[in-house]
């Protein structure tokens, strides 16, 4: 096995240089307690970005994993497979979805949906109403279309010309109806922003937006990568806010540790895509789909309320805290507005054995939805000694 100096030298020499890294490996874990390759253990309150849905080493994942693994690895989409199939059912019956389309990630699966929200509006009006309207602050992937999508300057350097017809609204419907304007096909949102610093939209704001969609026939596109599969408190967490969205997309957690990413079509837009307009060689991987199904079926009304409980108990201790400033977020998703530089409180944690997330300025929690009540304990103590 390598030692961390080892894999630190080749990461550097061969691994393209896109990620700032924390100077840890990991070797292992069991639920939200991971190991180091320097011998460590460390509480993690970052999920891998809310991938690592019932955190590491769960037996009965590994299990569901595994049977499929011996099965089977991958069919191509030109055949049918089992566990594809009994994932989407399981999606529309839990969501009242119509159809869903499967991809390996978060950014594919918003790409997805955009196209389909094109074709809808191409079919149905033809020519001239192909904008997409995102929020100011939203990340929705790297693809081209998703990063155009994506309503923060820093990430567009470099990469133009992007996308056309993509306009970006503050979220108040002011800003939406200037930027719709009779053009717009689709408006994409998170209900909470993740990457954009874990911004819980107004929920009078998201339902006048619904209704505005629905009144002009513009698709509500609610991008569930991060904030989907039980995170929130709710399976989905559009589920918050009363609305029907026209098409959901999720990813991170659904297969609780391996790429998936998955495109919800609600009644409108069941049948937009038809043969050959999408696809994708890796889509509906039979292991991925595997695992999907045991993380679905365990994300029961029960864990939900657990998901709620452990929220409120991280944020009613994290509020008594010194240098934290306010607090943001839903269930198990939670931002830290911190008094002390986010980016070297995370470090700090890191070197006092706690894994924590920053995005825009702020600390951002998103713990397994198993972590212990000792896990969470033991990682609010060392916060608590990090942010004082
Ligand atoms: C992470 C994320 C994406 C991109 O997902 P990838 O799997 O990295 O492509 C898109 N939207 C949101 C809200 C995300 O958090």
């Amino acid at each position: 096995m390598m030692n961390f100096e080892e894999i630190r030298s080749l990461d550097a020499e061969y691994i393209a240089h896109t990620y700032g890294r924390y100077p840890v490996a990991f070797t292992g874990g069991k639920g939200a307690t991971l190991y180091g390759a320097d011998g460590k253990e460390y509480i993690d309150f970052g999920a891998g970005i809310a991938v690592n849905t019932f955190g590491a080493g769960d037996a009965e994942w590994i299990e569901a994993v595994t049977a499929q693994l011996k099965k089977i690895q991958h069919v191509s989409n030109y055949y049918y497979s089992e566990p594809a199939s009994k994932l989407a059912e399981m999606l529309c019956k839990r969501t009242g979805a119509k159809k869903v389309f499967f991809s390996n990630s978060g950014g594919e699966a918003n790409e997805c949906a955009l196209k389909a929200a094109r074709k809808y509006s191409f079919l149905k009006y033809g020519k001239g109403r192909a904008k997409i309207v995102s929020l100011k602050g939203s990340f929705h992937g790297r693809t081209l279309f998703t990063l155009t999508a994506t309503g923060q300057e820093e990430f567009h350097r470099y990469f133009d010309p992007f996308v056309p017809e993509v306009g970006y609204a503050a979220p108040d419907m002011r800003d939406i109806e200037r930027e719709a304007d009779g053009s717009a096909c689709a408006v994409i949102i998170e209900c909470v922003q993740g990457e954009g610093g874990v911004n819980d939209l107004d929920p009078s704001f998201v339902r006048s937006l619904a209704e505005y969609c629905v009144r002009h026939d513009i698709l509500l596109i609610c991008d569930e990568v991060q904030t989907g599969n039980g995170r929130t408190g709710k399976l989905y967490s559009y589920e918050h806010f009363g609305v029907s969205p026209d098409i959901v997309t999720t990813a991170k957690g659904l297969a609780g540790g391996l790429p998936i990413g998955a495109c919800l079509f609600f009644g409108k837009t069941e049948n937009v895509l038809q043969p050959s307009d999408h696809g994708s060689t890796f889509g509906g991987n039979p292991v991925s789909c595997a695992a999907a199904c045991n993380v679905l079926s365990r994300i029961t009304e029960e864990l939900l309320l657990e998901v709620q409980a452990k929220g409120e108990y991280l944020r009613a201790k994290l509020k008594g805290f010194d240098g934290v400033r306010s607090l943001s977020g839903l269930g198990l998703m939670i931002g830290i507005e911190t008094a002390k530089d986010a980016k070297e409180v995370a470090a700090r944690c890191l070197g006092k054995g706690l894994l924590v997330l920053t995005a825009h300025g702020k600390v951002r929690v998103l713990p397994p939805l198993n972590i212990t009540k000792i896990e969470m304990d033991e990682g609010l103590s060392i916060l608590k000694e990090v942010l004082r």
